[in-house]
């Protein structure tokens, strides 16, 4: 059994089949990853003990003749910002080096009573602050396709993972693009779900009004699989939505003719020629299935980069105040005195990147400044949102590139944290809005790099979302 070529449906075949026990497979997954690892660094500890025995529970639930579950002995990774009990969870930053959580994530628990083994923890950008993964305390990941490139971020562990074959799907999480933008840039299928729909307990607070944790797998099917085993709502979780969640297997059923998707004219420019090529071939081959294309506009797009860099600082600013070296494991060993001690853990602990994202939330919930940053960057937001609700009224999806570029080098963008921040400028929108959007693979450039193409659905629509995507890939999306 080669991990590389699995599906979850050939697993769960598999295994009522007695081909294979859990505890074979979940072997053969750690032994790949301990093997693989080096050449990506996408995995900060893998459990092994806790893999096996979740194997071990799956293979007795078998011999007693019991269903042991829709993603029983799927090898599943899990980014190192969700807690994971008695798991070392570290969100990629030194100050959590040592930290072991005292209880286990609503969408890993979810997942393990699913029959799924949670193989490890995957790197990821300190507390999912980045586009490359570069910003890790625990080094860059490598990108699977092209080891010279960054696997996008901030799920570039996540990504890396299932790209590279070490394990079947992944959990990630997205607040402005960080599940869609790895699974474009690794040529895997990546889902933000609507705000609300997976529980957040668990989920290491960054930007709480925007953070959603979602799947990533090797085609559209296996993500739907893994979003139906975490969705819906959650008592721990007041943000997570009472809507009912429906049977994603159902929606695909390869029907779209006739779907209107609305193609915006804000995400068409400046592209590389190389992406811009591969939404060609997209819009064509949506056009091919019957799907019906209307050009649209999204008017207050070019607002979405600021309104997002202090919506979501603001709310880090907030959330990271508690690293403070009194909870939270590390403290600077050299602190005198209080005062030293909460600037000293906090200078030594964290990386550039939240630093940088510290002091401008900070700057822009102040007195005085509150108004003229976070109070009007929240009302574009409403505005951005508006525009989607409207075009909705005349499509029933939207298709747009994911990323403006493929994978770069690492260090390309390090130095330019405005650079960086436009690998996200097609993702952040749905994100402000709270709307489900799905990366699907569209072809490689003629240099081999994947090219993501992104399907923005209505609040709730992930249905029609994993009906489109896997429409798409099934007429041949991924190889365009
Ligand atoms: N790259 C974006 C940022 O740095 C998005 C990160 C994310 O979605 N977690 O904020």
């Amino acid at each position: 059994m080669e991990i590389a070529k699995l599906t979850i449906a050939s697993i769960q075949e598999a295994l009522r089949a007695r081909r294979v026990s859990a505890r074979e497979l979940a072997q053969e997954a750690l032994r790949t990853a301990r093997e693989e690892n080096p050449k990506t660094n996408a995995y900060l500890l893998l459990a092994e003990d806790r893999a096996l025995r979740a194997a071990e529970a799956v293979d007795a639930a078998l011999a007693r003749g019991e269903d042991p579950g829709p993603l029983a002995g799927v090898p599943v990774a899990v980014k190192d910002n969700i807690v994971t009990r008695g798991v070392r969870t570290t969100c990629g930053s030194r100050l959590l080096e040592k930290f072991v959580p005292p209880y286990d994530a609503t969408a890993v628990e979810r997942l393990e009573r699913a029959g799924a083994i949670v193989l490890g923890k995957t790197n990821c950008d300190e507390f999912a602050m980045g586009s490359s993964n570069e910003n890790s305390a625990f080094g860059p990941v490598r990108n699977p396709v092209a080891p010279d490139r960054v696997p996008g971020g901030s799920s570039g562990g996540s990504a890396a993972a299932v790209a590279q074959g070490t394990a079947v799907a992944a959990l990630g999480s997205d607040t402005g693009g960080s599940i869609r933008q790895p699974a474009s840039f690794c040529g895997v299928a990546g889902l933000s779900p609507t705000y609300g729909r997976v529980s957040r307990y668990g989920l290491v607070a960054f930007a709480s009004s925007l953070d959603r944790i979602g799947p990533l797998a090797r085609n559209v099917r296996d993500a739907a699989m893994l979003l139906q085993a975490v969705a819906g709502r959650d008592e721990r979780d007041s943000t997570s939505a009472f809507a009912p969640v429906p049977d994603y297997q159902a929606s695909m059923t390869g029907e779209v003719r006739g779907l209107r998707v609305g193609v915006p004219r804000e995400y068409f420019q400046g592209l590389t020629p190389d992406t811009a090529a591969q939404m060609e071939k997209a819009r064509a081959l949506l056009v091919s299935l019957g799907c019906e294309l209307r050009g649209i506009s999204l008017p207050h797009t070019a607002y979405a980069i600021p309104c997002y860099y202090i919506v979501c600082t603001a709310e880090a600013s907030s959330n990271l105040a508690r690293y403070d070296g009194v909870r939270y494991t590390w403290r600077s060993p050299q602190a005198g005195t209080l005062a030293e001690m909460y600037s000293m853990t906090r200078g030594q602990g964290f990386g550039a990147e939240c630093k940088r994202r510290i002091m401008l939330g900070t700057y822009v919930l102040s007195a005085g400044y509150y108004d003229a940053y976070y109070l009007k960057a929240q009302k574009v937001r409403t505005l951005i949102t508006r525009d989607f609700l409207a075009a909705f009224e005349q499509v029933d999806a939207i298709a747009t590139p994911v990323s403006p570029f493929p994978a770069f080098r690492l260090g390309e963008k390090l130095d330019d944290p405005l650079q960086m921040y436009l690998s996200d400028i097609f993702t952040i929108t749905a994100s402000l809005a709270g709307l489900p959007a799905l990366s699907v693979p569209c072809g490689r450039t003629p240099e081999g790099l994947p090219v993501g193409l992104q399907l923005i659905g209505p609040h709730f629509g992930e249905p029609l979302l994993f009906r489109l995507g896997e429409a798409f890939e099934r007429a041949g999306g991924g190889s365009l």
